[in-house]
C-alpha cells in the first residue's frame, strides 16, 4: 500500500477539515457542539471530532474513548496511524455522514477497508469490500487477497480467489505473487488448493452437461422410435404396415429420426445381428431395451421386441442393474423435461459416471 501525498495535507498539517468536502464541513461546523477529541494521523495532522459521534458508530472507538486517560489534559487524542492521513480523514468523514464517493473509494478503498475492519464499522466495510472487488486487477489481486484475509471479508476473498484461478498464468508473473510466495507459503498453498478445486469443479460441471446432453439425445431417440414404429416417418413405417407415405415431411427431430431409421433398416437386414458381432445392431438392441424399460403401454406398443424385453428383464437380474435403472430414470426425466420444456432444474449429481452402454452413437 503506497502512501499518497496530498498537497493540501502537506501544506496544513495541523488543521483538519481541509480534506473534508465543503458541504460536509458546513453541516459539521454549524450543527454540532465544540469538538472534544482529536484524531492524530501519521503525518501529524489533527482532526477534531466528537466523542459522542465516534462512539455511536464504532464500538472500538467507544472503548478507546471510555478508557480512563492518565493525563488530565482537557482534550483527548486518538492516534490512527499506519494509513495515509487522507484515508483517516475520509474515515472520520464517513463516521459522521455515512457517505463515501466512488472517487474516494477508488483512491482509498483498501485503506478504508482496513480501517472499517479494525474499528468495526460494518456498513463501511461492506461498501469498501464491494468497491475494492470491482477494482480487482491481475496486479493487485494478491495484495487484496491478503487484505481480505486479514480483514475477514469472505466475499472479497472468494472474488480474489476466482480472479486468481482464472488468470493464474498472468498473476504468477506479478511482483505481488513473488513477494507472497517468499513470505507466505501457507497462503500460496491455500491458493493452489483453491485453483485445484476450481478445476475439478469445472470438470464435474462439464461431465454433468455431457450427461444431460446424452439423456436428452436418448429421450429424443425414444420419441422418434415410438413415432416411427407407430405412424412411420420419412422412410421407415410401422413394422406390420411397411414404409409409410402418409407423412408429408420429416418430423422436427430430423437428424435423430433419420439416424434411427437408418439403424432400424440396418437392424432388419444385418446378417451379423444374431451372432452379436455387429456393433450397430447391438446399439439398436440397447435402444429397444431402453424403450421397453420406459414404455408403459407394453400391451398395445408397436415398437419391436418391447414385450419380449420386458419379460426378459423381469426374468434376469443383471449385474449393471443399478446403473441401467439410473440411466432409465434419467432418460425418462429428460423426456418429461423436454415435453414440458421447463428449464432444467439443478439436481444432485449421481456420484458414479453413467455409462451410455454404447447406445449413444445411433446417429450414423
Ligand atoms: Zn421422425
Ligand atoms: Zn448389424
Ligand atoms: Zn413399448
Amino acid at each position: 500500500m503506497e502512501e499518497t501525498h496530498n498537497t493540501a495535507t502537506a501544506a496544513t498539517p495541523t488543521i483538519s477539515g481541509e480534506l473534508m468536502s465543503s458541504d460536509f464541513q458546513f453541516s459539521y461546523q454549524n450543527s454540532l457542539p465544540k469538538p472534544d477529541v482529536q484524531i492524530l494521523t501519521s503525518n501529524g495532522l489533527r482532526i477534531p471530532a466528537h466523542t459522542g459521534i465516534l462512539a455511536s458508530v464504532s464500538p472500538v472507538l467507544e472503548n478507546i474513548i471510555d478508557r480512563p486517560h492518565k493525563h488530565h489534559s482537557s482534550e483527548k487524542i486518538i492516534p490512527i496511524l499506519g494509513v495515509p492521513c487522507d484515508a483517516v480523514s475520509l474515515f472520520i468523514q464517513f463516521l459522521y455522514s455515512s457517505r463515501c464517493s466512488e472517487e474516494e473509494l477508488e483512491k482509498y478503498g483498501i485503506h478504508l477497508l482496513a480501517l472499517s475492519h479494525v474499528y468495526l464499522v460494518p456498513q463501511l466495510k461492506h461498501t469498501c469490500s464491494k468497491a475494492v472487488g470491482h477494482r480487482l486487477t491481475v496486479e493487485n489481486v494478491v495484495d487484496v487477497l491478503q487484505l481480505a484475509r486479514l480483514c475477514d471479508s469472505p466475499d472479497l476473498y472468494v472474488k480474489c480467489m476466482k480472479m486468481l484461478s482464472d488468470n493464474f498464468k498472468a498473476v504468477e508473473k506479478t511482483e505481488g505473487w513473488k513477494f507472497m510466495q517468499e513470505n507466505d507459503p501457507f497462503l500460496e498453498l491455500e491458493i493452489l488448493r483453491f485453483i485445484d478445486e476450481a478445476e475439478s469443479r469445472k470438470k464435474r460441471t462439464r461431465r454433468h452437461r455431457e450427461e444431460q446432453r446424452l439423456f436428452m439425445e436418448l429421450s429424443e431417440a425414444m420419441e422418434c422410435l415410438e413415432h416411427i414404429c407407430t405412424e412411420g416417418c420419412t422412410t421407415v413405417g410401422p413394422c406390420d404396415l411397411g414404409p409409410s407415405n402418409k407423412r408429408r415431411g420429416p418430423c422436427n427431430k430430423f437428424s435423430t429420426c433419420e439416424g434411427l431409421q437408418l439403424l432400424i433398416k440396418h437392424f432388419t437386414m444385418c446378417k451379423n445381428r444374431v451372432n452379436g458381432k455387429c456393433s450397430r445392431c447391438k446399439r439398436m438392441g440397447q435402444l429397444l431395451r431402453l424403450h421397453s424399460s420406459i414404455c408403459d403401454q407394453t400391451d398395445s406398443c408397436r415398437v419391436p421386441l418391447c414385450r419380449q424385453f420386458k419379460l426378459k428383464m423381469q426374468r434376469e437380474r443383471r449385474g449393471d442393474e443399478t446403473l441401467w435403472s439410473l440411466l432409465v430414470k434419467k432418460v425418462a426425466s429428460a423426456r418429461v423435461m423436454s415435453s414440458l420444456s421447463l428449464p432444467k432444474r439443478k439436481r444432485e449429481e449421481p456420484r458414479e459416471t453413467i455409462h451410455d452402454h454404447g447406445i449413444r452413437n445411433f446417429r450414423k
